[in-house]
């Protein structure tokens, strides 16, 4: 590319850059080959310096220096998004932000921490005063917090809370504009939809503010039953039971739990559908005698189990959400998925329907989420990959029964959200980002004002055709 890397490495003095080729393709990237169409378009995607700054002070100066010499700059927590969020379309600058990893306060009800900060690190600070995370993303061992709020969705606490973009989920964002002069502002309340989830198309998150619940001990317990349909009303019941304290709720249709859980094979079986449950320590005793009554069996449960070999085995959350998918890709690499809202009140009879329609080539994954007071659930099936074609029909197939996909193959907001432009974060990068230099092609709204969402064609943004 023709950007002025060597003027601009003479701007960020006294700030870390790496500009190794290894390194930058490294963290170019990040789990966007879950899918085998973003395999094929973004493969080749680098960008051409990364820059890690340590305070919001070298954010600033990167972004104005990047600014001047018209360089795109591409936020980056530590990666691990699933649609190539993360990568750097036009080259240019990754903003590298997992140095900015200081947890500025935890108090009553809430912590204030860097947008860089692994998830996992807040929880442990918090967990010390006996307060917890109350909302993260399966990836809490590895996320930051700054790319959860910009990329993610919900996950672990979301059959508690709901989902980021649901109110009070998140308190207050600081951000830096990319400007001559980049402003620092302070988001709350409606104001947070501007950058929340814009895939950090808008601004560059540097503060995140959001809600600590009281530190529990939290048991994994599996249940185990003969049919889909009954595995996915067991969860929807016990997602209902509001006495019961529990923070995630899965099912994974046979035989993929035993297929692909390997630390916890000996105590799964083929045949069963699976219920996941994350519960609070005190709150186990109910939960099976609610279980007992509703027939479930018991086939696993965490804080009774001393494995053989004496390894610890991974936490249950991490054989959920997109862990399932990646448990799934390292034994059987053919494997997808798909991202499926099935409408409330409908959600069980519609997901169990999908799941018999496309038999093996699609495995049923439900996650159970509370959304506006009521228990329902999202799916993540597997999908068996044989063309993008075929893809591209089961989507259309899904759509046509009634559950609208949001499809993880797409890298454009749009396309992989609601198919339309949103009007509040577009405005908002009109007045933080003029120049169109942040996370260039994922937005088309800016990139093409006039696309055509019906067309039934795939976005592509022009830097990767003429690269690609
Ligand atoms: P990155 O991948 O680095 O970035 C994500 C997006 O945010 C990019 O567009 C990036 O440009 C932007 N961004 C990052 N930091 C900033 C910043 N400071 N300011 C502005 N923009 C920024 N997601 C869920 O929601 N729930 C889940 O349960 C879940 N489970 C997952 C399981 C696996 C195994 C994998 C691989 C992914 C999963 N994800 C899940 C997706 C992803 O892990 C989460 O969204 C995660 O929170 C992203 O954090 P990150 O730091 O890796 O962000």
């Amino acid at each position: 590319t023709d950007y002025d890397i060597a003027g601009l490495k003479g701007r960020l003095g006294g700030i870390k850059v790496e500009d190794n080729p290894a390194l930058v393709q490294q963290k170019s990237r990040d789990f966007y080959w879950y899918s085998p169409t973003l395999k094929r378009q973004l493969d080749h995607v680098v960008g051409d310096l990364i820059v890690s700054p340590t305070s919001e002070a070298e954010v600033i100066r990167t972004l104005q220096a990047a600014f001047e010499l018209g360089i795109p700059v591409t936020p980056r927590g530590t990666g691990t998004g699933n649609y190539g969020q993360a990568m750097p379309l036009s080259g240019g600058v990754v903003l590298d932000l997992s140095g900015l990893n200081k947890v500025t306060a935890i108090l009553p009800g809430r912590f204030v921490a860097e947008a860089g900060t692994v998830i996992a690190e807040i929880d442990k600070l918090a967990r010390a005063q006996g307060q917890e995370v109350r909302l993260h993303p399966s990836t809490y061992a590895t996320a930051s917090i700054g790319g959860f709020v910009a990329g993610g969705s919900g996950g672990i606490g979301s059959i508690a809370w709901g989902g980021l973009r649901d109110f009070g989920n998140i308190i207050r964002l600081k951000v830096v504009t990319m400007e001559a002069n980049p402003r620092v502002l302070e988001l709350a309340g409606e104001d947070l939809h501007k950058v929340a989830h814009a895939y950090g198309t808008n601004g560059v998150i540097t503060e995140v503010e959001m809600p600590l619940g009281p530190a529990y001990g939290w048991v994994d317990l599996i249940f185990g039953f003969d049919g889909f349909q009954a595995a996915a009303a067991f969860a929807n019941d016990l997602g209902e039971q509001d006495g019961i304290a529990k923070k995630n709720l899965s099912v994974i249709a046979a035989p993929a739990a035993h297929s692909y859980f390997l630390r916890h094979q000996d105590y799964l079986a083929r045949d069963k559908h699976v219920v996941i449950a994350m519960i609070a320590d005190f709150a186990v005793d109910a939960t099976l005698a609610f279980a007992r009554r509703a027939g479930a069996e018991l086939m696993f449960r965490s804080d009774d189990v001393v494995p053989e070999d004496g390894r610890k085995l991974p936490p249950g959350f991490e054989l959920t959400w997109n862990h399932t998918t990646l448990r799934a890709l390292r034994i059987d690499p053919a494997i997808t998925y798909l991202q499926v809202l099935y409408p409330f009140p409908n959600q069980v009879a519609l997901a169990a329907k999908l799941s018999e329609q496309f038999g093996d080539e699609v495995i049923g994954h439900l996650e159970f989420v509370r959304f506006d007071g009521k228990v329902t659930c999202f799916g993540l099936p597997m999908v068996r990959f044989t063309t993008e074609e075929r893809l591209e029909e089961i989507i259309r197939i899904h759509e046509e029964m009634g559950a609208p996909i949001f499809n993880p193959h797409r890298y454009t907001l749009e396309e992989g959200g609601m198919k339309q432009t949103d009007e509040v974060q577009l405005a908002f990068k009109r007045e933080a980002d003029p120049k169109g230099l942040l996370n260039p092609g994922k937005m088309i709204a800016w990139e093409d004002p006039s696309y055509d969402y019906t067309s039934g064609k795939t976005f592509l943004f022009k830097s990767l055709s003429e690269k690609g």
